[in-house]
């Protein structure tokens, strides 16, 4: 008998008729004698409109605390629906919110980081052979007060909750059979891949692959947690998230991803002596804005240019943050630019290949695709573009090096 953790996204429980299906999934693992822990989003569409009302009340940057409050609740309208639908085919099964699980996080409303699960209660339930059906997406700190994790949250719950239990499998359920060599659903010619090392899923989903939160794969390598990624409309085999030596699929380049969610912001004419950057990026650091991307020009004549890119919802701030310092920084001009997308190329197998940048460079060139920024690390490749161009670039990043690469298997080492 195996203890499971099953997650479910929002468009698997997205409708009465869904939350169904996800029943008898549910009942189906139960019957074949393993014990369940299941994890549910909101339904499809709910944690966006949630958003608009706050919005609505509470303007652009409604107040984070009363924000969580409400987005909370998406989850816990799913969490009750799924436990009546189990108990309707004859199962026991209880509802959880975060806070009845001990779902312990910090204090940073919207972006929470889970500290500690209460396992003891899970396990209580578990072992009287009844279906523990948990939010996901949702915590609460040391004050009692309900926080939530960002956006496709409910991963990371998944996978603290499976470690918490030291389950054998976090499974995440959703609406694409496994995780590709690029978003199927931009690219039709996308490979479902069999196993993807730790690595290179945490790179994919750090650089936009939303199919796992990045957190949710941080917290797997961390806790040695099996993820298998798999559809809730079938039961065919998905993807398993596993360790790099146990994930040979042959390829150089194993990912294409895309992040539109991004902004850049440029200073120009900034004094070229020390302590510029450090004035420019202290205060964004202090606003808890993540910079990504950072590229400084040689200098030339004492001055010099910095360009940085930071999530979109943090552009405004972000931008006032850069007016301010520019100030003090003497820069000529500032300037924003949200038309912007990083389309990056990932793959272990770049460790031990050269020429994957300059492949990379020279069929976005031959598309006609201007490159604004680069960045690099041990395996992957990312550059800036024109956000017009996401789809083109992916689809012929993807012909290049996954279709095209597939014959071309990397030097094992
Ligand atoms: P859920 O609601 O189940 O959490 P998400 O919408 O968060 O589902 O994630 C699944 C989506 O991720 C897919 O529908 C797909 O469009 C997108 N996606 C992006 N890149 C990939 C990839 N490389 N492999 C699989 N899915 C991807
Ligand atoms: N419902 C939340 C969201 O849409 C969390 C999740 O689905 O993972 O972001
Ligand atoms: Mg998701």
């Amino acid at each position: 008998m195996s203890l499971i953790v099953q997650k479910y996204g929002g468009t698997s429980v997205k409708d009465v008729e869904r939350i169904r299906n996800v029943a008898r999934r549910v009942v189906a693992t139960r019957e074949a004698g393993h014990r369940v822990a299941v994890v549910v989003s909101a339904m499809a569409g709910e944690t966006d409109a949630l958003v608009r009302l706050a919005q609505e009340a509470g303007g652009p940057d409604p107040d984070p605390r009363e924000y969580d409050v409400l987005v909370s609740t998406g989850e816990q309208k799913t969490i009750a629906l799924l436990a009546m639908a189990i108990q309707r085919l004859g199962h026991a099964a209880r509802s959880f919110t975060g806070a009845q699980i001990g779902m312990r996080t910090d204090t940073s409303h919207t972006r929470a980081r889970i500290q500690s699960i209460d396992a003891r209660h899970i396990l209580d339930t578990l072992d009287e052979g009844t279906v523990a059906v948990i939010a996901g997406f949702q915590g609460v700190d040391d004050d009692g007060n309900v926080t939530t994790l960002g956006r496709g949250g409910s991963d990371t719950s998944a996978v603290a909750v499976a470690a918490a239990v030291h389950a054998d499998v976090c499974e995440i359920y959703t609406d694409v059979d496994g995780v590709y060599t690029t978003d199927p659903n931009l690219v039709p010619a996308a490979r479902k891949l069999s196993k993807i090392s730790f690595d290179e899923m945490l790179e994919m989903a750090s650089l936009g692959a939303k199919v796992l939160q990045i957190r949710s794969v941080k917290f797997a390598m961390q806790y040695g947690v099996p993820i298998h990624v798999r559809s809730s409309f079938s039961d065919v085999e998905g993807t398993w998230v596993v360790r790099e030596e146990d994930a040979m699929e042959g390829l150089v380049v194993s990912g294409v991803t895309y992040n539109r969610n991004e902004a850049k912001i440029r200073l120009r004419g900034v004094k070229d002596q020390p302590g510029v950057a450090a004035r420019l990026f202290g205060p964004l650091g202090e606003a808890g804005i993540v910079v990504d991307m950072i590229v400084q020009n040689v200098g030339q004549d004492g001055s010099t240019d910095i360009t940085f890119t930071v999530p979109r919802t943090d552009y405004r701030k972000a931008l006032e943050i850069a007016e301010r310092a520019g100030v003090e920084i003497g820069a000529a001009a500032v300037a924003g630019d949200e038309g912007i997308a990083k389309v990056s190329v990932v793959g272990l197998g770049m460790k031990d290949h050269a020429g994957v940048a300059s492949r990379m460079f020279r069929v976005l060139a031959d598309e006609g695709i201007n490159i604004q920024l680069i960045s690099t690390s041990e395996i992957k490749i990312s550059v800036l573009i024109e956000a017009k161009y996401t789809e083109l670039a992916v689809r012929a990043l993807h012909a290049a090096f996954v279709e095209a690469g597939a014959a071309e298997p990397r030097a094992e080492s």
